[in-house]
C-alpha cells in the first residue's frame, strides 16, 4: 500500500509498504477521505511547535473498517467510520476527571504520532466513531473539525436564544456559527477580512456578516445588537487583532471562548478582563460526545461542512493539496484529499 511521510517541512515522500495487520484492540481502516487543516499547514511550513519529522500526517479522515483485531467488539468489517485522532493517557488529572481532551500526555495523530496519510491505517478501536451508511466519506472526514466547533460551543455554556459573535470565517469559524445556531443561538454575526468567506458564511446561515477590513467590528456589534451587545464571543482566528476585538467588543460580564490557536504572546488589553468582569475560556479539540453530536447534526443537515470544501486532490497528489492549502488563497476554505 501507499504511504506518505513528511520527511522535512515541505517535502512528502511516498513509499510502498506492507498493509498493516490489526493488533489486539485495533481496527484497520481503509482510508477514503482526509481534510487538510491549518495545523497541517503549520507542519508543512515547519512552524508547528509540537511536531518533529519524519511524520505521517492526516487527522480529519473517514474510511471503511477493513479488519478488526482480537478483543474488538461492536465494530465489524465494512462499517463506515471516522476516528477521534487523540491518544490520551487515562491517568492524569484531566483524564481522571472527564476532560481527556486536555490530557497532560495528549498525542494527536498526524502531529505527535502517525496519522492517516496511507491507504490502510491501524488505530485503537476505542478511537473509532461509526457514522451512518448514507453519510458521504467527505462529510464523515469533516466530523473532526465539526467536533472542534461543538466543543467550543460547549465551553461557552450558551443559553437558548443567545446572541453570538464569531470572529473569523474559516472552516472552524463557520462551523462554530452553524453549531451555535443548531444548539439554540437566535442570531449570529460573523466577521472576517475576506469577502468570499463571508459570502459562504451567509449562505450557510450567518445572520450578519462584517468585513473587518472595511468596518469597525465593535461599532458593528453595537449597531446590530444595540448597546447590550452580544451574549457570547468566539475567537476563531488566533491573532492579536481579533483577540483585542474580542475583549473590546464583549458585553461587560460576558464570556469569550478562544478557539483559534495563538502563536507567540499577543499584546491584548487583558486588564479589561478585570475591569469588565469578562470571562475568557479556552477550547481545545473535543471529546467523544462532541464527535457523536457532530455526526448527529451533520446527518440532520444542521451542520453542512462539505459546503466548505473548495478543492479536491487525489492522495497521490498530496503535496499539491498542501501547496494549495498553504497559499491560503482568497477562495480557499477546505482542501479535501480523496483516496
Ligand atoms: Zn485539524
Ligand atoms: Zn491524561
Amino acid at each position: 500500500m501507499l504511504q506518505a511521510t513528511m520527511v522535512e517541512p515541505g517535502r512528502i515522500v511516498f513509499q510502498d509498504v506492507p498493509k498493516p495487520e490489526p493488533g489486539r484492540g485495533q481496527v484497520v481502516i481503509e482510508v477514503k477521505a482526509c481534510g487538510v487543516c491549518g495545523s497541517d499547514v503549520h507542519v508543512w511550513r515547519g512552524e508547528h511547535p509540537f511536531t518533529s519529522y519524519p511524520i505521517i500526517q492526516g487527522h480529519e479522515f473517514s474510511g471503511v473498517v477493513e479488519s478488526v483485531g482480537e478483543g474488538v467488539e461492536g465494530i465489524t468489517p465494512g462499517d463506515k467510520v471516522t476516528v477521534e485522532p487523540s491518544i490520551v493517557c487515562g491517568r492524569c488529572y484531566p483524564c481522571r476527571h472527564g476532560r481527556y481532551n486536555i490530557c497532560y500526555n495528549l498525542k494527536v495523530m498526524g502531529f505527535q504520532t502517525d496519522g492517516c496519510h496511507r491507504e490502510f491505517f491501524a488505530v485503537p478501536a476505542d478511537r473509532v466513531v461509526p457514522v451512518p451508511e448514507d453519510m458521504s466519506f467527505e462529510a464523515a472526514a469533516m466530523v473532526e473539525p465539526s467536533a472542534v466547533a461543538l466543543h467550543a460551543v460547549g465551553r461557552a455554556d450558551m443559553h437558548e436564544g443567545a446572541k453570538v459573535v464569531v470572529l473569523g470565517a474559516g472552516p472552524i469559524g463557520i462551523l462554530t456559527m452553524q453549531a451555535a445556531k443548531a444548539l439554540g443561538a437566535s442570531e449570529v454575526m460573523i466577521t472576517d477580512i475576506v469577502d468570499f468567506k463571508l459570502e459562504v458564511a451567509r449562505r450557510l446561515g450567518a445572520d450578519h456578516v462584517v468585513n473587518a477590513r472595511r468596518e469597525d467590528v465593535v461599532g458593528a456589534i453595537e449597531e446590530t445588537f444595540g448597546e447590550d451587545r452580544a451574549d457570547l464571543m468566539f475567537e476563531c482566528v488566533g491573532a492579536e487583532e481579533t483577540l483585542e476585538t474580542a475583549v473590546q467588543g464583549a458585553r461587560k460580564g460576558s464570556r469569550i471562548v478562544v478557539v483559534g490557536v495563538i502563536g507567540g504572546r499577543p499584546g491584548v488589553s487583558i486588564g479589561l478582563l478585570q475591569d469588565r468582569e469578562l470571562e475568557m475560556v479556552g477550547s481545545l479539540m473535543y471529546m467523544r460526545h462532541d464527535f457523536l453530536k457532530a455526526v448527529e447534526l451533520i446527518s440532520s443537515g444542521k451542520l453542512t461542512p462539505t459546503e466548505l470544501i473548495t478543492s479536491r486532490y487525489k492522495f497521490q497528489d498530496l503535496p499539491d493539496a498542501y501547496r494549495e492549502a498553504a497559499e491560503r488563497g482568497e477562495r480557499n476554505l477546505k482542501v479535501m484529499v480523496e483516496f
